[in-house]
């Protein structure tokens, strides 16, 4: 009988910092794909609020109870060749809005036409998290709000470190 091949799909972004909207892509996506791969994506033209070694000490943590979820980054290099290079068929991406869905419609043409053999597969938002994302949280954070139902407690207090310092 013929090997079955593994289906791992990358799952890109800044995860700065990540949310319980992430969280719940991954856990989902984790049901679908035989490996996710959880790759942050580096980009020197933004400032990010945590750090890559942050970003990944703390999605370490949150990510230790799934066994098919791998965590990892990536620079200067385009993502389809990122996920060649991970054997990946897919790029996994979650959608909020009609803003994400632009956004993503644009990125995923450019994509299939760069690596017509990765897929990328759309996740819509859960009830509830329609709303989240990671500049809303920092926002929130920034002026002394609660993280309570935008992110785990571990990021909630690393961010409110930061915003400290
Ligand atoms: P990027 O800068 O690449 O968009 P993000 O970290 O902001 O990185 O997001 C990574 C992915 O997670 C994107 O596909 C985004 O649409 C998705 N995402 C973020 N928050 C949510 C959410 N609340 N519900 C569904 N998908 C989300």
């Amino acid at each position: 009988m013929a090997k079955k091949t593994k289906k791992i799909a990358v799952y890109p972004g800044s995860f700065d910092p990540p949310t319980d909207g992430h969280l719940n892509i991954i856990e989902r996506g984790a049901k679908l794909f035989d490996e996710v791969v959880v790759a942050i994506a580096v980009n020197s033209s933004k400032k990010p609020l945590l750090t890559i070694q942050e970003r990944l000490d703390t999605l370490k943590v949150l990510l230790k109870k799934h066994r098919n979820v791998r965590l990892d980054f990536f620079e200067n290099k385009l993502l389809v060749h990122y996920a060649r290079e991970k054997k990946a068929t897919a790029i996994l991406r979650g959608l909020r809005t009609v803003q994400d869905y632009e956004y993503e419609f644009q990125m995923a043409l450019a994509n299939k036409q760069l690596a017509p053999e990765i897929e990328t597969v759309f996740m819509m938002t859960d009830s509830g998290l329609s709303h989240l994302s990671s500049s809303l949280v920092k926002e929130i954070l920034s002026l002394g709000g609660s993280g309570k139902n935008l992110v785990p407690p571990l990021v909630e207090k690393i961010v409110h470190q930061k915003f400290k310092k």
